[in-house]
């Protein structure tokens, strides 16, 4: 009868519940080691420098005392070689310092980013300048490395809807990573207009590549990649997955092509601004 139907209904309806709060719990098993592994990732990248910057105080502290005692006896050359080693040691540790500092920020632009708390400033914008700003922010990189910088922007660009800082930082991030996986060559930028409404911004350069099955991992967090790994130049991995978080909360898209041994092109796509936004 009717009781009996209605019974039978709250069973498949709490068996149904039950397979769903299945398939909760583990959503958040999962998004639980997830994070357990990130902040496992972060602790020991971030004692990476700082073992170096400590052990380094250590060395210069002893050494100060070479400096000291031949110089109180008049022993000139020995001070020379101490205070040079010390020089150097002191540049390990300010450049490890640098490294440790970037770090924690990207660590914190992306927990910014990605827990909505970012303050975003949205405006037209002209990627040109954008460029031209990130160039100038990197000019030491790519000098120091004798490497040519060349950029080239479409006349007639349309606008784009973006944050400048962030988008700085976009091409910031991509002109380092070009400059530093390029040993000779050269590293551009360019900006055209994509098919449709849109603006596509590349960085090209013709550095050390990215093995195919390397490619979509590159966006990923901590994420180095290849050779990279033992010969890892200074970086967090957390580069390109800020970049592609930025990107796409302008509603834009980010991708790479690359051919190993020959280079690297990455390329990001924002909407063109409206007329008039
Ligand atoms: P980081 O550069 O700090 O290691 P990123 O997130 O910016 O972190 O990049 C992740 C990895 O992607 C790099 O470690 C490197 O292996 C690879 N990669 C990024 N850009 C390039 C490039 N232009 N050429 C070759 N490899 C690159």
């Amino acid at each position: 009868d009717g009781g009996r139907v209605v019974m039978v209904t709250d069973l498949t309806a709490i068996k149904r519940h039950e397979i769903e709060l299945d398939g909760l719990v583990a959503q958040l098993q999962k998004a639980s080691a997830a994070k357990s592994s990130f902040i496992a990732n972060v602790s020991h990248e971030l004692r990476t420098p700082l073992t170096a910057v400590l052990g380094f105080a250590q060395i210069v502290q002893s050494r100060l005392e070479s400096v000291i005692f031949p110089a109180v006896s008049g022993d000139a050359h020995k001070t020379d070689r101490a205070m040079g080693q010390i020089r150097e040691n002191m540049g390990i540790m300010i450049q490890e310092g640098q490294r440790l500092t970037k770090m924690i920020n990207d660590i914190l632009d992306l927990e910014k980013i990605e827990a909505g708390k970012m303050v975003w400033q949205i405006e037209a914008l002209d990627m040109g300048s954008v460029i031209r700003q990130a160039a100038a922010a990197t000019n030491s990189l790519y000098v120091s490395k004798g490497l040519a910088f060349h950029i080239d922007v479409a006349e007639d660009l349309p606008p784009v809807m973006g944050d400048r800082d962030r988008l700085v930082q976009v091409v910031i991030n991509l002109i380092s990573n070009a400059v530093k996986f390029t040993v000779r060559g050269h590293v551009a930028c360019t900006a055209r207009r994509g098919a449709g409404p849109f603006v596509q911004v590349s960085v090209i350069d013709t550095g050390i590549g990215i093995a195919p099955e390397d490619q979509d991992e590159v966006f990923d967090k901590f994420r180095q990649v290849g050779d990279t790994l033992t010969e890892k130049p200074s970086g967090t991995g957390l580069g390109l997955p800020i970049c592609r978080e930025i990107v796409e909360h302008l509603n834009g898209t980010i991708t790479v092509e690359s051919m190993p041994g020959y280079g690297s092109t990455f390329t990001f796509q924002l909407p063109v601004a409206e007329a008039g936004a």
